[in-house]
């Protein structure tokens, strides 16, 4: 496994400290627990902490590989580019940054074009159509063209009659769009819908963390509802709601382990064990799914461009 995640990109030194990459002679402090980690033996367990158990975050791409069958990932959509409609400027006076100016940046921080990874790949020889978000990516914030790959691919889904893994962290919607941020929240969970009623499932695993308007829709719309172990998932901070409601809130609140106490999950996988409980998953929900008869996105779009010019 060490291996596949060699011939992945690295992580960028802009990225957190947590998130950094852990050249073999040395070592990660774990941000959790404060223990040393080997750095070739981190790698070997997939970044995840050999004495507490905290697992550090991924990229997409080494989600990926860590999910997928080696070379079986087909990417989609990779041309879409998130636009700029409300010329959208903040920050305290003098130190103004624009929407254009964090995209830019987050783009050669992750050599991504948006804060997810959609397309088509197998798990143990199980075909699937799977998206994936890479928080290093404006915290993995949902735009528009988030929205729409995740739209997309959920719509191929139904097309090719496969099921649809999604991985989500994220900090919730992009404010940087406004309204058209909030509109993906129905737009991914009517896409969802569709899915649902073709007897497709969609498993979700939440990783760490997963909040507002992500955690609101298409995540938590799900058959099977996972988390890696730790993981922050809510839709408010635990920090806003003590504010809010001026109560102190119990110890482990909106971790996994307290969400699938409450009901919120279905299942608690550790990162070693995941691809072959999505395995057992796909072997349950599978077999020869229909195949339906529908517009393909590629038509719509074709569609589109006629109507506009
Ligand atoms: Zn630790």
């Amino acid at each position: 496994m060490r291996e596949l995640f060699r011939r992945q990109p690295r992580f960028t030194p802009a990225a957190e400290a947590e998130n950094a990459e852990v050249p073999d002679n040395l070592f990660f402090k774990c941000p959790q627990c404060k223990e040393l980690n080997y750095g070739k033996e981190f790698q070997e367990a997939l970044r995840v902490c050999q004495s507490c158990g905290y697992h550090a975050p991924l990229s997409a791409h080494e989600r990926l590989t860590l999910l997928l069958d080696a070379g079986t990932f087909r990417e989609w959509d990779t041309g879409l580019r998130p636009e700029d409609p409300l010329g959208f400027v903040a920050g305290p006076p003098g130190k103004e940054e624009s929407y254009r100016a964090k995209l830019d940046s987050a783009r050669r921080k992750t050599n991504l074009q948006e804060a997810v990874v959609s397309g088509e790949g197998r798990i143990n020889d199980h075909p699937l159509v799977v998206v994936v978000c890479d928080f290093g990516f404006m915290g993995a914030s949902m735009g528009s063209v988030y929205g729409e790959k995740l739209a997309r691919a959920a719509e191929r889904a139904v097309e090719r009659g496969l099921p649809l893994l999604t991985v989500s962290a994220s900090g919730g919607a992009r404010m940087q769009e406004g309204i058209l941020s909030l509109m993906q929240m129905a737009k991914t969970t009517a896409a969802l819908g569709r899915l649902g009623r073709t007897r497709l499932p969609h498993l979700s695993l939440l990783v760490d963390p997963c909040y507002g308007g992500v955690t609101a829709s298409y995540a938590t719309v799900a058959d099977i509802v996972m988390a890696e172990p730790g993981a922050r998932i809510g839709f408010a901070g635990q920090s806003v709601i003590e504010q809010i409601t001026r109560q102190k809130l119990p110890e482990g609140f909106q971790r996994a382990e307290f969400q699938l106490e409450h009901g919120m999950l279905d299942l608690i996988v550790p990162r070693r064990e995941l691809r072959d409980t999505l395995t057992t998953l796909l072997r349950h929900y599978g077999g020869a799914s229909p195949k339906i008869t529908t517009v393909t996105v590629e038509a719509r779009e074709a569609q589109a461009l006629e109507v506009r010019s």
